[in-house]
């Protein structure tokens, strides 16, 4: 068995003000061919999974370009494009092979590309023909099209929200692929389309019981795969939207019909697949009157892993003019206060501008004296057990506020964000996370109340007040019954 293996992804905002560049890609996950370390990636767990597996079985794995993108706004044609190019040249020169395993998001868009991935899904299908095994793992906030459906044999997305399931599920990616290639099993994929977006948070009821079903399906009666394509609100394409891959072992009428049972339990439960966020002065209402401390506030409106700069500066104004202390906040993306408090060292008492630089959806910056805390070189922090880069870190302390500022635009993963620079989330009243719900695994446990903030940011929760130019209608909650009938 010859596997070859690569990855390209990106999360993008139509409506973010900054496009994705080459240096979005260099600066995220970007792992030439050879250079995937032996820790999982999101772009390159297909290729983790295939070189674990490859020792056990004796099988080649051909390593291709991983490479995936912190979300922003449309990619640059030529950065697509430059990077498309070479993994299809890589898979040229690693011809013949059995399957082909991709690593790729689901909800990419270029200048010129409305769906990134089913382009570079049908170019693959060009250079293998139609015998290869082909298939790709994507993250379950994609437009799953017609088009990747019409080039792959299998589309496997994660099932978990926060999404600490792209290990396992590069794993069954894998393993479906290579029985496809020995053809033991003949896969059919049928899509359903449910007619409406939204928010989903999987650790929480209905959509935890909703999750556990769907994969209690997978492995019996002809059912190979089972996948919750949440969709992602922010990005104006035809085909965003919820839908619901269901993969049989060439049985499409049944997997047609099982599509569109769970496509229909999903649209019956619309209106509960999230808690509601609260406006910034009600959710700090809610934390201090919290008996149980600490009260976790996410600023999901501020999250860079939606395509949000990460500088916005509303919870901290509210903060000081409120005059809330024992509190933290991180992280947020300010390159140039993070080399200033470098210079400026440990222990160093300074007049400090930060955030608030990228939009008008970032506020105004924060002008302080601060005093500078902790300070940490190329930081690191985890989604499950896929690491991510912080940059260079560096804790400020203001009015009782503490400040991580990092030099890597990303999201609030996990506690050791705030530990690594000194800062104990425990012990805080309030700690307030930039992310819309990856913080929430590794969060919760010590969290004594988790609220949603809808603060003013490039994703914040009132999609429905954007303008749309491009997505199919009609389509819930934008008009009344989605595609269904009600
Ligand atoms: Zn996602």
């Amino acid at each position: 068995m010859r596997i070859f293996a690569a990855g390209l992804g990106t999360e993008t905002n139509t409506f973010a003000p900054f496009p994705t560049s080459l240096s979005g890609f260099e600066t995220g996950e970007y792992f030439p061919p050879g250079s995937h370390p032996d820790e999982p990636s999101f772009s390159g767990a297909p290729l983790w999974a295939a070189r674990r597996r490859a020792r056990e079985n004796n099988w080649i794995v051909v390593e291709g370009l991983c490479t995936m993108a912190e979300p922003a706004g449309i990619t640059v044609r030529s950065a697509y494009e430059t990077l498309r190019d070479q993994i299809l040249d890589q898979l040229k020169a690693a011809l013949p092979v059995d399957v082909v395993a991709l690593g790729m998001h689901g909800a990419m868009v270029a200048e010129g590309y409305d769906d990134c991935e089913g382009d570079l899904l049908s170019r693959v299908r060009e250079v293998v023909g139609p015998d290869v095994a082909v298939g790709a793992e994507l993250d379950l906030h994609c437009h799953i099209t017609d088009q990747m459906i019409a080039a792959a044999d299998v589309l496997v997305t994660y099932k978990e929200y926060p999404h600490t399931d792209s290990t396992a599920r590069a794993e069954e990616l894998i393993a479906l692929l290579v029985r496809t290639a020995n053809g033991d099993v003949h896969p059919k994929m049928s899509l359903h389309d449910c007619g409406m977006i939204g928010m989903m948070h999987t650790p929480r009821e209905p959509m935890r019981s909703y999750v556990d079903r769907a994969a209690a399906l997978e492995g019996k009666d002809g059912v190979l795969s089972v996948s919750i394509g949440h969709g992602f609100p922010w990005g104006d394409v035809a085909d965003m939207g919820s839908r619901v891959l269901v993969i049989t072992d060439d049985a499409p009428e049944k997997g047609d019909s099982l599509a569109r049972t769970l496509g229909d339990e999903l649209f019956a439960m619309r209106d509960n697949t999230a808690p509601q966020p609260l406006a910034i002065d009600d959710a700090l209402d809610t934390a201090l009157a919290s008996a149980a401390k600490p009260v976790v506030l996410a600023d999901v409106s501020d999250n860079a892993g939606g395509g949000a700069p990460g500088d916005s500066t509303f919870l901290i104004d509210a903060l000081r003019k409120r005059k809330i202390g024992n509190a933290a906040v991180g992280p947020l993306w300010d390159p140039i206060a993070v080399a200033t408090c470098f210079d400026a060292g440990e222990g160093a008492s300074l007049p400090l501008r930060f955030g608030g630089k990228m939009c008008p959806l970032s506020g105004q910056p924060v002008d302080a004296d601060v005093t500078v805390g902790a300070l940490a070189r190329q930081a690191v922090q985890h989604l499950g057990d896929t690491p991510s880069p912080l940059g260079d870190c560096a804790a400020i302390h203001l009015d009782g506020i503490a400040v991580v500022l990092t030099s890597v635009r990303t999201q609030a993963y996990s506690p050791d964000l705030f530990t690594q620079v000194g800062i104990d989330p425990a012990a805080m009243d309030i700690v307030i996370v930039k992310s819309t719900q990856h913080f929430y695994t590794a969060f919760a446990p010590l969290a004594a109340d988790v609220i949603y903030v809808a603060a003013p940011g490039v994703v914040a929760p009132e999609f429905t007040a954007l303008t749309y130019r491009n997505i199919a209608r009609p389509k819930w909650p934008f008009d009344k019954g989605g595609t269904q009938e009600d």
